[in-house]
């Protein structure tokens, strides 16, 4: 598994040119690594190897690789949350970042005050408009912010998006920076404070950071294709 090594060594180094050439500081971007169908044995060499903060899609996959592994990872949800769902996984993340409904987030807020907890959020927005995906609209997300932000146990602390899949990176360009202009408005619109922009995934994730990304979603570039 020196493989794993060799490729968080390279994402690093390019994360940290991509940062450089956009005139923001090495570190600027924290990489999280998404290590959705890969077994926990892989998981555990990328910590191994000083990687402590990892994503997961599907919340039963989650469930049952985090038991595997030492209790100091951090653990951010990354895909659809189904509100049945909830109890389950506020105890075992830090962040969730795919929060893409108001009624999530307000029944996300109820079950945190039942289980004594408070949790980080991001907004998926759909910036692309692509159908295909959850997320709010940019018009959702103004609609909901009110309400989001005067729930105490629910910390809204920036958005996420996913682009549509394209060949090229750079046509991810476009939807990263309106993600961070959409971000800027909220910013000014709602007087509050939204530092987390998570955007970029294997393909893009030194475009999305020239672009203003805090957080970027790497998997395949780690372990290797899916199978
Ligand atoms: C799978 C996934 C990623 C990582 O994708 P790679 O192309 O393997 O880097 C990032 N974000 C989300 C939401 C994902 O589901």
């Amino acid at each position: 598994m020196n493989h794993i090594h060799e490729n968080l060594s390279e994402i690093r180094q390019r994360m940290d040119s991509a940062a450089s050439r956009s005139g923001r500081k090495a570190g600027a971007a924290e990489l999280i690594v998404v290590s959705k169908t890969f077994p926990a044995d892989q998981v555990q060499a990328a910590f191994d190897w000083g990687q402590l903060l990892f994503g997961e899609s599907r919340v039963q996959e989650m469930v049952e690789k985090i038991p595997q592994l030492p209790a100091r990872l951090r653990w951010h949800l990354i895909g659809h949350l189904q509100k049945n769902k909830i109890r389950k996984v506020l105890p075992l993340v830090e962040m969730v970042q795919s929060v893409d409904s108001a009624e999530l987030a307000q029944d996300m807020e109820r079950i945190a005050g039942e289980l004594g907890l408070r949790r980080q959020i991001l907004l998926q927005v759909n910036v692309g408009l692509d159908a295909a995906k959850f997320g709010f609209t940019p018009e959702s997300v103004r609609r909901a912010m009110e309400q989001i932000l005067a729930q105490p146990r629910i910390e809204l602390a920036g958005l996420m998006t996913i682009p549509p899949l394209a060949a090229e990176a750079e046509k991810s360009r476009p939807h990263f920076a309106a993600l961070r202009e959409l971000r800027d408005q909220l910013e000014t619109e709602f007087g509050a404070a939204l530092p987390v922009l998570s955007m970029g995934m294997s393909g893009d994730y030194e475009i999305a950071i020239e672009e203003g990304a805090t957080l970027v979603r790497v998997g395949s570039a780690v372990f290797g294709k899916r199978g």
